[in-house]
Parts: C-alpha cells; structure tokens; sequence
C-alpha cells in the first residue's frame, strides 16, 4: 500500500504517496499513542464529515494530545485529499499520532502529526457475500472495560485485539468475529457494530463503553426512529442469539452487512436488514 502514486495530505502539506514516512523511533509505533478515523465519500460528499473529525478530536484528548489543526482545517484537508488525488467516491483514513522526538512512556516532548489517505475501497465485503450474509465466529478476546481502555476512543492501541480476533476468524474460514465485553454481553465485530431483529423488533447493545458508539450505528438508530420502529438498546446475552432471526453489522467500512451466522446460531438477511441496507446506501448517497 505504500508504493503506489498519488497525494497525502501529512502535517499541513500535500506529500507524494511514496514520501509519506516516519522514523522507526515514532511514538506512536512504540507506545500506540494515535488514534484515526474511517470515513467514506459518496459522489463527492464525506458522509457525516464533521461527526467524524469531532471523534477524531476527542480520542486525541481522551489519549492526552492535541491535534495542532482545527476541526474546519481538517475537514477541509480530507476534502481537499480527495480532490487531489481525483477521487469522488473514496475511503478516507485521517490519523494523529505523537511523533519521533523521544521513546519512553512519558511522552511530553513529542509532536503531533496528523496525515490524511485516501484511496477506492468500493466495499469491505464483496456484493455477493453481502446480500447472502456473512459469517462470523465468537472472538477469543474480548473488548476490555472503560475502567481497563480508553474505549470510546478510536485510538490504534485498541485494534491489537481486533487484528488477534479477525485473523482467528480467518483462519478458520469465518469473515469476522464477534467479541464479548468484559461482562459477557454481546459487543461488536472487530470494526462494526451490530443489531439484531427479533419478532419485528430491533435490538443492540447500548454505547456504555463497552464498544465504540459508531457513526453509523447511530444514523441507523435515526433511520429506524424515522420508520418509527421500535428498538431495544440493551445488553443482549450470547444464549439469546437462538431466538433472534436476522442480525446486521453496520459501519462506515462495512456500511450495512448482513450477517448468517454467529457461532451455531443462524440468521436469514430478512425484510428489515435488506431494506436498511438499501436505505442507508441512498442515504449517504444524499438521494433521501
Ligand atoms: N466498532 C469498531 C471497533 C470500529 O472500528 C468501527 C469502525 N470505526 C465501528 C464500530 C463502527 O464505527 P463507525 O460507524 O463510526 O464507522
């Protein structure tokens, strides 16, 4: 992925593709002091732009740094990193993160950086997979408390046990996993949330710090208030999966993905997830 061409918007500055380095002795490599945002542009519209940078803003405060930018500056720079590299409909991948001025966990003297990617990544899950569901595994890790991980953070240190899940899940043939928290619940797959139907009625667990509140998931929350579904937000336990029949992920990545199985429990892509998935895919387009 780093040598190809194209334009990174790094520090204030547009770089060429294959120019946008850092030093081995980065920070942010050492300690995971960065944190990042995905978002994606639809026909030349980032989809909740603002939503996003304002997350990306606070995960750096919640992980103590300051990105030297204002949030206009950085919503400008994603636009004007998708302008320049002749992209309309993209996957955008700002990150900020403490730089190479010193290595050890206290890391005052430290700079920030921030550079902003984007490139074509049409969708996480190929059409096919999607509309038939994909499959999932339980994850062997699960997603630590709020008092253990700044967990309403984006932040890169957090995607250690998502990469351990997901490749678990790979290696045994499964698209993804889904992880417990701490308590035993039903979290969230390693980079989407989830929502489950049951009798016409939608359930997901609720944004306690146990998974990341994701944008999507709450514009999924506005588009069933909107068709004045009912929803339960709530903490689901894994025996209740059983009953439900149909289950969706959903995040900017990953949008809206129906999902067949989870362990031994089935799911059929039914009415509700088909019909989201249809709407959400207007929505961000602004065709609704
Ligand atoms: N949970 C995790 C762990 C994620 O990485 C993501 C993707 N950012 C999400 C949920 C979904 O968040 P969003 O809808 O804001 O993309």
């Amino acid at each position: 992925i780093d040598d190809r061409d194209g334009w990174i918007w790094f520090d204030g500055e547009f770089v060429p593709w294959r120019e946008a380095r850092v030093h081995v002795l980065t920070h942010a490599l050492h300690y995971a002091s960065s944190v990042f945002e995905g978002e994606r542009m639809y026909n030349g519209q980032i989809f909740k732009l603002t939503e996003h940078t304002n997350r990306l803003f606070r995960s750096a405060e919640v992980l103590d740094f300051q990105i030297p930018f204002t949030v206009a500056q950085i919503n400008d720079a994603c636009k004007e990193t998708c302008a320049r590299n002749g992209l309309t409909d993209a996957y955008v991948r700002p990150i900020a993160f403490r730089g190479s001025e010193q290595v050890s966990v206290s890391a005052q003297q430290t700079r920030t950086r921030v550079a902003i990617a984007v490139w074509d990544w049409p969708s996480y899950f190929d059409p096919e997979t999607k509309a038939k569901g994909i499959r999932l595994c339980w994850a062997p890790y699960k997603r630590p408390s709020p008092e253990t991980a700044p967990t309403e953070a984006k932040a890169a240190g957090l995607y250690m046990i998502g990469t351990i899940n997901r490749h678990h899940a790979e290696a045994r043939g499964y698209a993804d996993a889904m992880l417990l928290d701490w308590r035993g619940f039903v979290a969230e797959a390693t980079g989407a949330n989830v929502f489950f139907v049951r009798d016409g009625r939608l359930i997901t667990p609720p944004a306690d710090g146990a998974i990341l509140n994701g944008i999507t998931r709450q514009t999924v929350l506005e588009m069933l208030a909107a068709r004045g579904l009912e929803v339960e937000v709530r903490h689901i336990r894994p025996e209740e999966l059983a009953g439900f029949s149909e289950c969706f992920l959903c995040g900017t990545a990953a949008e809206i993905t129906p999902v067949s199985e989870i362990g031994d429990d089935r799911f059929t892509p039914g009415e509700i997830s088909l019909s989201l998935m249809d709407e959400y895919s207007r929505l961000v387009r602004g065709q609704i």
